[in-house]
């Protein structure tokens, strides 16, 4: 593929590392970001006074304490994470399919992190929502007056009999849902490339992160070998735990064909319940509804080269703490009971939730958090000043999905699963993949990440 001289000027920049003035320069010059809204975004300020406790220090926690410090005129903020690494996990895919090497997609977490504020380098391994205190596996307990959960959520990779964290990539299963799976998967695709056969590609059937990601993994591959020109050696098959491919009406339309189109069939109710990594064998559940009842039929199947989806949830502590939802669909894998539009716990009026761990009904996507962050933050501030919290999010999220080397089709919706756009492309057809679309993603949405959020300013 011809690289646009665009592209090539934006990686040579993005290569050298954009500092935060040229940051600013590019992103407005594109339309990405308002001068004016990074302005707004540091008039706001606020006397509350109080002691914030932030567990987890990844795309909502750090972008939370960067707000919260320029919002606050006394801010006192301790975070707590044992990573030394801050990733950009969307980029992932993008290691997995050859585009981003492994090294640019993460950063010391050191560099990351805010100034002024108090880096607890540890894992926090209970919650006591009641006394307002969390404790640490290294520095004992640890009190709060206000409560950022900011973990993320926990891949459950035992919970596909027969593959644990550590054997990732043996037998050909392989998940990008996992910085050193991304690495073994973009080896193992370009393997299968070469000796073809079938390969599966699955979701799961929990809710997880960055619904996209699958389908992507999935149509790249499919794009890979057109480009080696090996696509008749190889045969595809997409299973999905869900009913549909996708379930925003505006986009879904668009996904099918491109699917039909690439000769990519859609397997409809289907679980993993399994891998045969041995055998090179998946084990599924075929998932039917009679009546009020759920009836699950095996089947297995073979593959050549697999990309599976592990089931996800809330971490452990979360649930322990009695944080999560007790009823209702986001129950079970014990997400965090907030409000969907404040992000306010609805038991703990103390506490804020955003994220991945947060239990609304969006996609967990950093897009979304991008648009929940500000909301976060200022509602914390108003329940720090004695106030009614008063600002609504209305379930932004995004997901860009990417449908070949380059073109993505940009999913942007709400709650009302209604098409949202907040990047420049009024003048384009958004249901439909586009050129632009993939140059944000691989050359704006990265440093938007690091220079924009992470910084407080996107
Ligand atoms: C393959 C893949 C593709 C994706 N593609 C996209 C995309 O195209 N677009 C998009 O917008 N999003 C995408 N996402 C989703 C996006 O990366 C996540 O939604 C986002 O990173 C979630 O942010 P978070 O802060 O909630 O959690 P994380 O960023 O995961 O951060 C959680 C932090 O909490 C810390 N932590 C965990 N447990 C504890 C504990 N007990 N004590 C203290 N700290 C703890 C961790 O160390 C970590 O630093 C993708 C994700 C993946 C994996």
């Amino acid at each position: 593929m011809m690289k646009h001289e665009f592209e090539k000027q934006l990686e040579a920049l993005e290569k050298n590392g954009f500092n935060r003035r040229q940051f600013l320069k590019i992103m407005a010059a594109a339309g990405i970001i308002s001068v004016a809204s990074t302005q707004q975004a540091k008039a706001f300020s606020s006397d509350a006074k109080g002691k914030i406790v932030i567990i987890g220090g990844g795309a909502a926690g750090i972008s939370m304490a960067a707000r919260l410090k320029s919002w606050l005129n006394s801010p006192d903020i301790t975070l707590i994470d044992p990573s030394d690494r801050q990733f950009y996990q969307p980029g992932f895919t993008l290691i997995a399919s050859g585009v981003y090497q492994p090294n640019d997609v993460w950063k010391k977490q050191d560099d990351c992190m805010p100034d002024g504020i108090k880096w607890i380098k540890d894992s926090v391994t209970a919650v006591d929502p009641v006394w307002n205190q969390v404790t640490t596996n290294n520095n004992g307990k640890i009190p709060y007056d206000f409560l950022v959960l900011t973990p993320g959520l926990q891949t459950n990779w035992e919970k596909v009999e027969g593959i644990t964290h550590d054997t990732l990539g043996q037998g050909n299963a392989n998940s990008i849902y996992d910085f050193e799976g991304a690495q073994k998967t973009w080896k193992a695709l370009q393997e299968f490339s070469k000796t073809g056969g079938r390969g599966i590609f699955t979701d799961t059937y929990t809710k997880h992160k960055c619904g996209g990601a699958p389908k992507k993994i999935c149509l790249l591959t499919e794009h890979y070998n057109r480009k080696q020109g090996t696509r008749d050696k190889v045969s595809l098959n997409y299973y999905t735990a869900s009913k549909e491919l996708y379930d925003i009406p505006y986009f879904t339309p668009r996904l099918l064909k491109i699917y039909e189109e690439r000769n990519i069939p859609i397997n409809l109710n289907i679980r993993v319940k399994g891998v045969d990594t041995l055998a090179k064998q998946v084990h599924f559940e075929k998932i039917e509804t009679v009546g009020d009842q759920k009836i699950y039929t095996p089947f297995v199947e073979d593959y050549d080269f697999l990309h599976f989806t592990p089931p996800m949830s809330a971490p452990d502590f979360v649930r322990e703490a009695g944080l999560g939802w007790t009823e209702g669909k986001l129950a079970a894998d014990a997400w965090v009971m907030v409000d969907k539009e404040t992000l306010v716990h609805q038991k703990y009026p103390n506490i804020v939730s955003l994220g991945d761990v947060a239990g609304i009904p969006t996609s967990k996507t950093s897009a979304a958090i991008r648009k929940q962050v500000p909301i976060a933050a200022k509602n914390l501030i108003s329940l720090m000043e004695g106030k009614e919290p008063t600002e609504k999010y209305d379930g932004y999220a995004a997901c860009p999905i990417v449908t070949d080397y380059g073109h993505v089709l940009l999913c942007e919706f709400n709650y009302k699963k209604e098409p949202e756009i907040s990047f420049p492309f009024t003048m384009l057809d958004t249901s439909k993949e586009q050129w632009a679309a993939w140059l944000l993603k691989v050359y704006f949405l990265k440093p938007m990440y690091f220079y924009g959020m992470l910084k407080g300013l996107a």
